[in-house]
């Protein structure tokens, strides 16, 4: 399966929680990663990941494209309610994508457990 990992700057720390609690079922899977998300994550974990562009520069788009040619088949996006993004058009865009083609989305940590979780016990794949 191919997954996309983004997180916007004050979820950083949560999606790299994240990723090293569930480095070895991510490892099963092929990974893309808005830029800055995708550095850290290997920095902190050694997952091997395609990285995109910075979101801001462009990387949710390049993320979304993807999604619109059925090459991603779930995204982890731990978004930032709290502070404004630049790029809140490329960010909705994409969020609007996973619902055109009903592909998995998780915009909080707690969601991203749950999905991770399933892929672990193999409930979900495709
Ligand atoms: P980044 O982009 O991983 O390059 O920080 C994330 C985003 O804000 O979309």
């Amino acid at each position: 399966m191919k997954i996309a990992l983004i997180a916007h700057d004050k979820k950083k720390n949560e999606i790299i929680e994240i990723a090293k609690k569930y480095k070895d079922v991510l490892a099963e899977h092929e990974l893309y990663a808005t830029g800055t998300t995708g550095t850290l994550i290997m920095g902190e974990t050694g997952l091997s990941i395609h990285r995109m562009k910075s979101g801001p520069l462009g990387g949710d788009q390049q993320i979304g494209a993807m999604l619109a040619n059925g090459d991603i088949n779930l995204i982890i996006f731990l978004r930032d309610p709290l502070t404004a993004q630049p790029h809140e058009p490329d960010v909705s865009a994409l969020l609007r994508l996973c619902d055109v083609q009903s592909i998995p989305l998780a915009t909080n940590g707690t969601s991203a457990v749950i999905m991770l979780e399933a892929l672990k016990n193999k409930i979900y794949f495709k």
